[in-house]
């Protein structure tokens, strides 16, 4: 059984920490990584489970248990307060200090920024500075807000026809801007303040765009990182499937797998320990090496997985491997 090491040349170790820059710089992808992360705990959990450590188990479950406690908690928070503005926006007009305020709303296409401007108990002016909907009904849909909000102390204005969300959108923005301004007014707590900004649940909607720039860095960087920390790795990348190697190898099939191909595909992947499986079946003639249009050969990946036993401190072994190279 694969035992977990704290190693740069483990995959999920590389995984988590790509995962985790990746959340850090685009807000969008934070909810979908904080979904990663939550199936990664009950995935190794389970795991955990079924290889008998049970205590690991225990610790994993308990830590899925908070992180989906904490996200429940901040995401209530955040529903009550949205309720909460919904029902007291008169009374926080009259309570608001005067100043311009930001405030942000979900549209329909992404978020709606107004910036709302208080000035003796009413609503002197709004604008908004950001917004993603449908330009030419969005922007009706503003005016129409505008005369039912500026010069008011209350928000009693109803969705404009034809821009439900967009106007649902402008006016929790409104809200929120204005609550910003009462100093009274209840607050998030600092734990759902931290879970949001990690959650960002304010962006609510993991885009196509977050997701696929997800994609491509999870694929192309960590291989590439991956090929830089762990020699012989790099030229598993070029493996295009073609099966040559396995026409070419006695061997042709371990466990059902296409012999080698499949051991360079789990090279690829930094699955060390099942290739290191796989390669005790190669009899080392060479014949896949000489066949493979990508130059990848049964000893390259004997010395991807030597390097790794080697950083896993498995000397013997890895002389094993090193002497297949
Ligand atoms: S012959 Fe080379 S490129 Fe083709 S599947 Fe085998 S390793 Fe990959
Ligand atoms: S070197 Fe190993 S993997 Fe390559 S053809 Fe020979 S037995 Fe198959």
């Amino acid at each position: 059984m694969a035992k977990f090491r704290v190693s740069w040349s483990n995959r999920w170790l590389r995984l988590a920490l790509v995962t985790a820059i990746v959340a850090f710089a685009f807000a969008g992808a934070r909810l979908l990584a904080l979904g990663l992360l939550f199936a990664g705990l009950a995935v190794w959990a389970v795991k955990r489970w079924r290889a008998g450590k049970r205590l690991l188990a225990y610790g994993l479950a308990a830590a899925l248990v908070v992180g989906v406690g904490l996200y429940g908690f901040a995401a209530f928070e955040v529903w009550s307060m949205r309720a909460w503005r919904a029902g007291h926006f008169d009374d926080m007009v009259l309570l608001a200090a005067d100043g311009t305020y930001e405030g942000e709303g979900r549209g329909k296409r992404g978020p709606v920024r107004v910036e709302v401007t208080v000035r003796d108990h009413r609503v002197e002016e709004f604008d908004v500075v950001e917004f993603y909907d449908t330009i030419p009904i969005a922007e009706g849909a503003f005016e129409e807000l505008r005369e039912g909000l500026v010069g008011r102390s209350d928000a009693d204005v109803d969705a404009v026809t034809g821009a439900t969300r967009t106007s649902y959108g402008t006016i929790n923005a409104v809200r929120e801007a204005v609550w910003r301004g009462v100093a009274e007014a209840p607050r998030l707590s600092v734990l759902s303040k931290i879970t949001l900004w990690f959650a960002s649940v304010k962006v609510q909607k993991v885009t196509f765009h977050s997701l696929a720039v997800l994609f491509i860095v999870v694929l192309l960087f960590d291989y590439t990182i991956q090929a830089a920390l762990v020699e012989g790795t790099g030229q598993t990348l070029n493996c295009m499937d073609c099966q040559t190697c396995v026409g070419a190898c006695p061997v042709k099939r371990v466990d059902g797998w296409l012999f080698p191909m499949e051991m360079v595909l789990r090279a690829r992947l930094g699955d060390y320990e099942t290739v290191a499986r796989l390669m005790e079946y190669c009899v080392g003639c060479a014949k896949c090496a000489a066949k493979c249009p990508a130059g990848i050969s049964a000893p390259s990946v004997a010395a991807a997985v030597a390097h790794y036993l080697r950083k896993q401190k498995r000397e013997e072994e890895a002389e094993f491997f090193e002497s297949r190279v």
